[in-house]
C-alpha cells in the first residue's frame, strides 16, 4: 500500500458560507434540545431530523445526480457532518446509509437496484445498518460463517449478524456472507447482499449496551429468498469491497468526535483562572485541532481519489484514544465537584460507559495499528 499524503487542507469560502448556513439550521432544528441529549447523537433516530436534512439537500453530498445526489465536494461534506457532530444532532437514522451503504450501492450494485434504493437514502427516509460482524468474527471478517446458496436465479441466505448497530430501525442491511470455499485465500468465497430487513426469514434481537441503549442487534436469517439483483457488486468479491466500505467507516470526523460534549461541558464548568484546568483542557483542546488537520487531510485524500485506509486508521487509532481520556479528565478535574444531576455529570456519566466502544467499533486498536505496520511496510 503506497503511503499517502496527508496535505494540510482547509475548507474554502463557500464552505465556510456553508457552515454558516448549517449553523443556522441547526439553531433553529435543535432550539431547546437539551445539552445533555447532545451527548447521545450517535444513538439517537430522529426520522423528522433526517428527512430535514435529506429536503436541505445534506444526505448524499458527493453523489452522483443521477442517483438524487447533489455532487458537492468531499470538504462539504465535511463542513456539514462536523457542524452536525459538533452540535451533537440526533443523525442516528440516516447515518450509515450516508456514509458508507449510499457510495457502496452507487460503486458497486446493478444499474437495476442502485436508482431505486438511493434517491430514498438522500431524501433521509431509506436507513441501513452494516452486516458484516458475527459471533466469533469481528476482526477476522474472513471467518463469517453467513452463507447465501444459489436458488434458482436469486439466493438464499441462513446464519446470523452480531452488534448490527440500527438494525431495528434500518430498511436494509448490506451483508458480508460466504458464496463458495476459500479457494487458495481466506478471503476468496465472500459476497455481499442487499438484504431488505422486513423479508420473512429475517429476525432481529435488541442488545442492550453498557450506556443502557439499545442500539445494536443480533439480526439471524433463516432461508430468506434474495433475488438476483441484491448481489452487490461482483460474486466473490466481498472481501475487496467490506474493506472499502470499512474505509469510508473510519475516514469521517465522527471518529474523533464521539465525546466532544464532554470536552465542551468541561470547557463550560471550569473555574476561571485554574491553572490546573487550563493545562489540563488546553492540552486536549491542541490535540482535538490536530486530529482535526488530519481529519481534513483524509477528506483531502477522498477529494483526489485515493484510498483513505491508512490515513484512517491513523486518525480514528488516535481518535480514540484521545477520546477515551475524556472521562479521565473530567474525574481529575471535577470528582466529586460534579453537581448532582448537572449536564456535565450526566454527560460524563454517558461518555464514560460509551467510551470503551470507541476503540471497538469500526475497528480495534490492535487491527488499526496492524493496517499502520503494514502501510509502513513494517509486516
Ligand atoms: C458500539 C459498537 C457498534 C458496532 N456496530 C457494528 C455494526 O453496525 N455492524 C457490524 O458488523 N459490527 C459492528 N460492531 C462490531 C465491531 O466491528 C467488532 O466488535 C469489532 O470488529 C471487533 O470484533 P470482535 O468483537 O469479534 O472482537 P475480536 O475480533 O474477537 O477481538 C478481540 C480482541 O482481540 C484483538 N485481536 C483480534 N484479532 C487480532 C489480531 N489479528 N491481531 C491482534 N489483535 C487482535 C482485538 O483487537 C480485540 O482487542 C460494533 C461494535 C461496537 C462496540
Amino acid at each position: 500500500m503506497p503511503i499517502p499524503r496527508i496535505d494540510p487542507c482547509e475548507p474554502d469560502e463557500g464552505c465556510e458560507r456553508l457552515r454558516l448556513e448549517v449553523r443556522e439550521f441547526l439553531a433553529e432544528a435543535l432550539a431547546g434540545y437539551p445539552a445533555a441529549a447532545r451527548a447521545h447523537h450517535w444513538s439517537v433516530a430522529d426520522p423528522e431530523f433526517s428527512r430535514r436534512l435529506g429536503e436541505r439537500g445534506w444526505i448524499g453530498m458527493t453523489w452522483p445526480a443521477r442517483y438524487g445526489g447533489h455532487e458537492r465536494s468531499q470538504l462539504e461534506r465535511y463542513v456539514v457532518i462536523e457542524e452536525l457532530l459538533a452540535a451533537g444532532a440526533p443523525v442516528a437514522a440516516h447515518w450509515t446509509a450516508d456514509r458508507q451503504s449510499g457510495p457502496q450501492l452507487i460503486r458497486f450494485a446493478p444499474e437495476t437496484l442502485a436508482p431505486k434504493i438511493v434517491p430514498g437514502i438522500v431524501r433521509g427516509e431509506t436507513y441501513f445498518c452494516i452486516g458484516l460482524s458475527e459471533s466469533d468474527t469481528g476482526s477476522d471478517l474472513a471467518s463469517v460463517r453467513t452463507r447465501a446458496t444459489r436458488s434458482g436465479d436469486g439466493w438464499v441466505l441462513d446464519g446470523a449478524k452480531l452488534w448490527t448497530t440500527g438494525a431495528h430501525r434500518a430498511h436494509y442491511m448490506i451483508a458480508l456472507a460466504r458464496t463458495g470455499p476459500p479457494d487458495g485465500s481466506r478471503h476468496a468465497g465472500l459476497s455481499q447482499f442487499l438484504v431488505d430487513l422486513k423479508a420473512p426469514g429475517v429476525k432481529i434481537r435488541p442488545i442492550r449496551n453498557q450506556a443502557d441503549e439499545d442500539d445494536f442487534n443480533e439480526v439471524s436469517f433463516e432461508r430468506v429468498e434474495l433475488p438476483a439483483e441484491c448481489l452487490v457488486g461482483r460474486e466473490g468479491e466481498g472481501w475487496t469491497q467490506a474493506t472499502t466500505e470499512l474505509a469510508f467507516e473510519r475516514s469521517g470526523p465522527e471518529r474523533y468526535l464521539s465525546g466532544i460534549r464532554l470536552l465542551l461541558e468541561m470547557l463550560d464548568a471550569a473555574p476561571a483562572g485554574d491553572a490546573r484546568a487550563q493545562v489540563a483542557l488546553g492540552r486536549l483542546v491542541a490535540h482535538y485541532a490536530t486530529l482535526r488537520q488530519m481529519s481534513l487531510g483524509v477528506a483531502g485524500v477522498l477529494a483526489r481519489g485515493e484510498d483513505p485506509s491508512l490515513a484512517a486508521a491513523i486518525v480514528k487509532d488516535l481518535g480514540a484514544t484521545l477520546e477515551q481520556s475524556l472521562p479521565d479528565v473530567a474525574h481529575e478535574l471535577f470528582g466529586g465537584a460534579m453537581p448532582a444531576g448537572s449536564t456535565l455529570e450526566q454527560v460524563a456519566d454517558y461518555v464514560t460507559r460509551a467510551a470503551p466502544s470507541f476503540s471497538l467499533r469500526g475497528g480495534t486498536r490492535e487491527i488499526l495499528r496492524g493496517i499502520v505496520a503494514r502501510g509502513l511496510g513494517l509486516r
